[in-house]
């Protein structure tokens, strides 16, 4: 490789350590885009021009204008609320094409400058044989991910007896088998080391319930980007290694910061399955207990008598699309003289940073939201808390039902406030199917309808 290339590669690293770093907070996550894409840009443009061993354009052009093609399509018609089960679609993506880029340089080592058929170098058949188990992991987990998102599987728990020390016994078969592999240069060996590691991403995550799924998002992330970084070595590419390993890194964080936005351990989410008898018992039907329902009018007065109110936005919020007229209501307040804040959980909504993302569209200023932990102890003095379209990240099963799925996690203590409005459209359970407490207590109005709606309705009134 040309130094020109490899100080280009240099360049496209830096763009994308400084698109992590400038995603890290909505205030400079444009900005990080944008270094993200240039860097790609710099890293796609260097590939083409500048490596040497890249020479057939008459695959290469028809098959990045083919996958560039579908990309720009899907990105103009997804709807924000899919995006989560877009990015698992995408992981598993990532994972096939470590299991297609191991099978080739497998198949024709010279090409890869790795050895000969039946006499590849050690190091070369390890890197490809991990690369492949990891790969062939990610793309079942990620299509079981996407399944359940997609609600084409159910969300609940799917245990079976023995499952654990199953994927144990796959997990350590997967290690025999690169043995094998690596010993024997065996292609009965690294085709079996693919279709066990196919069966235990399916295995792994299919067990995962629903109130889990954050994490398990975040890891497939991760997986994708080691996956990634495994192609690195495999392909002789500095940049994809180092890309791969701050997907791979920045994933394994993530899955951290969601694990402690649920007070889970992360060996309990993989190992997963708990809860799920539990939480669709837990969901039965509101049966007729009664609860106070309240319309648009009602909220406006509440709130604009109101000195402090507390916005909790959840996953409703987007399918709504309400972010807009939820701020033109929330200036409203404003002018009235309320001091209107936004309290954002970790896992409100269907990916990380989701509530971030749609609030920041609809330009709330960043000053006004807060984290669970920078304002849960404020609600005690708020007059009102406004949940709109959130569910499970306020209820407090989490605290006092251990047989709960979403037992420990911690949630909004939207209860301590004086008044708690819930907009929703029915007496519906959120994504872990636990129903809510909270819905019957007296200091609870629920205001059913779209959220959007209710928003513009709410500030009709209030105008
Ligand atoms: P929930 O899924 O718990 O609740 C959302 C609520 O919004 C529902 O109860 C629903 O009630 C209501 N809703 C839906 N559409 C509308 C609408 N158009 N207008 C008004 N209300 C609406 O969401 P939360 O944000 O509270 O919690 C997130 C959940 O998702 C957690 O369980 C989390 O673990 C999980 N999760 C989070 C991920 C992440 O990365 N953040 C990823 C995957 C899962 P109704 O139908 O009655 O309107």
């Amino acid at each position: 490789m040309t130094s020109l290339a490899v100080l280009a590669y240099l360049v496209a690293a830096v763009c994308f350590i400084m698109a992590l770093r400038g995603l890290s907070s909505p205030v400079t996550s444009r900005q990080g885009n944008l270094f993200g894409m240039a860097g790609m840009a710099i890293a796609v443009a260097t590939t083409l021009i500048l490596v040497p061993q890249v020479r057939n354009y008459w695959l290469i052009v028809p098959a990045i204008a083919i996958g560039g093609g579908i990309g720009y399509v899907v990105a103009q018609r997804i709807q924000m609320t899919a995006l989560p089960q877009l990015v698992a679609a995408f992981h598993s993506l990532v994972g096939l094409a470590a299991v297609c880029v191991a099978a080739a340089a497998f198949l024709d080592p010279a090409a890869y400058n790795i050895g000969t058929p039946g006499a590849i170098h050690v190091g070369s058949l390890i890197e490809m044989a991990l690369g492949a188990a990891i790969g062939a992991i990610t793309f079942t987990g990620s299509l079981v991910a996407f399944a359940k998102l997609q609600g084409l599987v159910t969300g609940k728990p799917l245990v079976f007896p023995l499952q654990h020390p199953l994927n144990a016994g796959l997990g350590l078969l997967i290690l025999l088998l690169i043995v094998w592999m690596c010993a024997g240069q065996s292609g009965a060996a690294f085709l079996l080391l693919i279709l066990v590691a196919l069966a235990l991403g399916f295995l792994l995550i299919l067990p995962i319930g629903g109130a889990d799924m954050p994490v398990v998002v975040s890891m497939l992330n991760s997986y994708s980007g080691w996956a990634a970084a495994g192609i690195g070595f495999t392909l002789q590419n500095n940049l994809l290694i180092v890309t791969g390993a701050l997907v791979g890194s920045s994933g394994a964080i993530l899955s951290y910061i969601m694990c402690k936005g649920m007070n889970r351990s992360i060996i309990n989410v993989i190992l997963g399955g708990f809860g799920g008898e539990a939480a669709s018992a837990a969901a039965g039907p509101a049966g007729d207990r009664a609860v106070k329902q309240g319309s648009a009018e009602d909220a406006a007065f509440v709130m604009k008598n109101a000195r402090s109110v507390i916005i909790v936005p959840g996953y409703g919020m987007a399918v709504a699309q309400a972010q807009h007229a939820l701020r033109e209501m929330s200036d409203l307040l404003k002018k009235e003289g309320v001091d209107v804040r936004y309290a954002i959980h970790p896992v409100a909504g269907r990916m990380p940073g989701h509530m971030n993302v749609l609030l920041a569209e609809a330009n709330v200023p960043y000053d006004e939201v807060f984290e669970l932990e920078e304002i849960n102890r404020d609600f005690a003095q708020a007059d009102v808390a406004f949940v709109i379209g959130a569910n499970d990240v306020t209820n407090p099963a989490a605290k006092s039902d251990p047989a709960s799925p979403i037992y420990g996690m911690p949630i909004l203590d939207v209860e301590n406030a004086k008044t708690v409005l819930f907009v929703k459209r029915s007496m519906a359970s959120g994504y872990a199917g636990v129903e809510n407490e909270l819905f019957f207590r007296d200091n609870t109005l629920m205001l059913f309808g779209d959220a959007k709606k209710m928003c513009e309705d709410v500030a009709k009134s209030l105008a």
